[in-house]
């Protein structure tokens, strides 16, 4: 019987088999590890960190920024955070976009400027 991923011999009663798929022990380890050699950031965490989850941890050193910031403050305006950071509005904005995806930031209307805030503030009083 051979690994239908490297074509490697396997013993009888050493195969795996995941998803239909007969694999050999490695690459059976390989497909249910989730730090993927093609995710650098993915083997690096791992290392790290020692494989445990890692929370806030997962956020790049410019994000752990910005939510340092946005506690300091308890929410700024855009043109603010830019210039605290020193970041171009169009990196600020990727990091923004990154922070909101994760549900750590929001943005919000106070008294009509948009302002950014952390995801657990309290919702402003009047709209
Ligand atoms: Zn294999």
């Amino acid at each position: 019987m051979k690994c239908r991923k490297c074509g490697v011999d396997i013993l009888p009663g050493e195969e795996r088999e995941l998803y239909g798929e007969i694999l050999c022990e490695d690459c059976y380890m390989d497909r249910l590890s989730p730090a993927r050699p093609c995710d650098p950031w993915a083997v690096h965490s791992a290392k790290s960190f020692g494989g445990k989850p890692v929370g806030e941890n997962e956020l790049t050193p410019v994000q752990r920024r910005i939510i340092e910031l946005l506690r300091e403050t308890g929410g700024t305006e855009l043109p603010v955070l830019s210039d605290r950071l020193r970041l171009k509005p169009a990196d600020l904005e990727r990091e923004l976009a990154a922070l909101r995806h994760m549900e750590k930031i929001r943005a919000e209307l106070r008294s009509g400027k948009k302002f950014i805030c952390l995801w657990d503030t309290p919702r402003a009083e009047s709209a």
